[in-house]
């Protein structure tokens, strides 16, 4: 297999590779004081982004994207993700834009789409509870009918970006006789109604990222069920299958590797061999990680659904992150807790405690080996 990038494809990575030297706001890779601050530099990124129609990269020229390749796609994820580049990875582009597109009414993608596609509206999702997270489709959220609005009552929790989100996407339970595959729908729901609570959670690494939501008699017009009603499992498994966003995202493990082998270089000879050989090892996993990338972004240019490539790429990726992140404090050891090593060794710090989560966001390591091994290899169910 040939992976060099044809022409069109290695200029575009170049439009990149530019734009992160030269387009980004000045201190975008600083740290930031507070969440406002942090959130400002994202915004006035995400509209960078959106001015050159790359920030919905993927969706049509009419709804604002560019109609790119997955492998395009691909292209601008790994420069994007190995500079560290914030306000790219974006709920409403990968999953609730392609759903709204495929279901919604015309009213809906004019009002939704449009603002997600220029950066205008932040989106999270409003899926798992305290009771349904691995079974997703035992969520107990209620949305009741009532004239001309649905109203809403429940708890959501671990809601990424809840606390700065303009929109939630929402599944909640609209049937409860029926089998609980079957009775949920899907729905848009402006942050600021009133009714709807945010409480913040933080997470072991100690920053804000998540929260628990909670809805008390939340009143919104029907006109904001997106699709069927009922037909809401579907939504959030068709969104899923879309989702191409995130492919290639996992090259921030490959700058990892490049920067602890740097820092190594630096400290020539005063390195144990099994961290070298370690290193070595992290070095082949990535590139098979990026080959994985590149596979799941052929499939999908040919018309087909990936699904047990992508969980195999999240799960392989995800663990291979907490590895790193493992080695890459051992390296700094003890030197890690003094100056001037120490400011270094902090970024590496967040690096492993962050990267705990890896490997239970967006699905536990657990199930997708379940669902590697069931629908993958055709094992039979325990
Ligand atoms: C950083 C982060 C961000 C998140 N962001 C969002 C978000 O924006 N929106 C959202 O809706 N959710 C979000 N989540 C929630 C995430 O989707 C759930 O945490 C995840 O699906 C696991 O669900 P749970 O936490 O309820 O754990 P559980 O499902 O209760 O699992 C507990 C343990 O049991 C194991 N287990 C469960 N079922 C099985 C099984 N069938 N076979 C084998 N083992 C099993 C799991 O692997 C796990 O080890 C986020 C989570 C994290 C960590």
């Amino acid at each position: 297999m040939d992976f060099r990038l044809n022409p069109q494809q290695a200029a575009f990575q170049q439009d990149v590779a530019s734009f992160i030297e030269s387009g980004l706001p000045a201190g975008w890779d600083q740290g930031h004081d507070s969440l406002e601050e942090r959130m400002a530099v994202e915004r006035d990124i995400m509209k960078r982004l959106a001015s050159r129609h790359w920030l919905a990269l993927p969706w049509p020229k009419e709804y604002g994207g560019l109609g790119a390749t997955p492998m395009e796609q691909l292209v601008f994820n790994e420069q994007m993700a190995y500079h560290g580049v914030p306000g790219v990875m974006n709920m409403g582009v990968a999953w609730v834009g392609p759903v709204v597109m495929l279901y919604g009414t015309d009213e809906q993608k004019a009002q939704y789409l449009s603002r997600i596609a220029d950066g205008s509206d932040i989106w999270c999702t409003l899926y798992s509870e305290p009771g349904a997270g691995s079974d997703l489709a035992a969520m107990q959220t209620r949305a009741v009918r009532d004239g001309d609005d649905y109203v809403i009552n429940g708890q959501k929790i671990w809601t990424s970006f809840g606390h700065y989100a303009d929109w939630g996407w929402l599944a909640a339970r609209t049937d409860p006789d029926v089998p609980k595959h079957k009775g949920l729908s899907t729905f848009a729901v402006k942050m600021d109604t009133p009714g709807v609570t945010i409480r913040p959670l933080i997470n072991m690494a100690g920053t804000h990222e998540f929260n628990e939501i909670f809805f008390e008699d939340v009143r919104i017009p029907a006109s904001q069920l997106v699709g069927e009603e009922n037909r809401g499992w579907y939504h959030v498994a068709i969104g899923l299958d879309f989702e191409r966003s995130s492919i290639g995202a996992t090259s921030s493990a490959r700058r990892t590797v490049d920067d602890l082998v740097a820092e190594l270089k630096l400290r020539q000879g005063r390195v144990k061999p099994e961290l070298r050989h370690r290193l070595a090892e992290h070095h082949i996993a990535v590139q098979v990680l990026r080959t994985m990338a590149y596979n799941i972004a052929s499939m999908q240019g040919s018309g087909l659904v990936p699904t047990r490539e992508a969980q195999m790429a999240k799960l392989f990726g995800a663990e291979l992150q907490q590895k790193i992140g493992v080695t890459a404090l051992q390296l700094f050891g003890m030197e890690g807790q003094a100056s001037p090593a120490a400011s270094r060794a902090l970024r590496y710090q967040y690096t492993l405690l962050r990267a705990v989560a890896n490997t239970i966001e967006g699905g536990t390591s657990e199930v997708q080996r379940s669902v590697i091994a069931t629908r993958g290899l055709g094992l039979p169910r325990e």
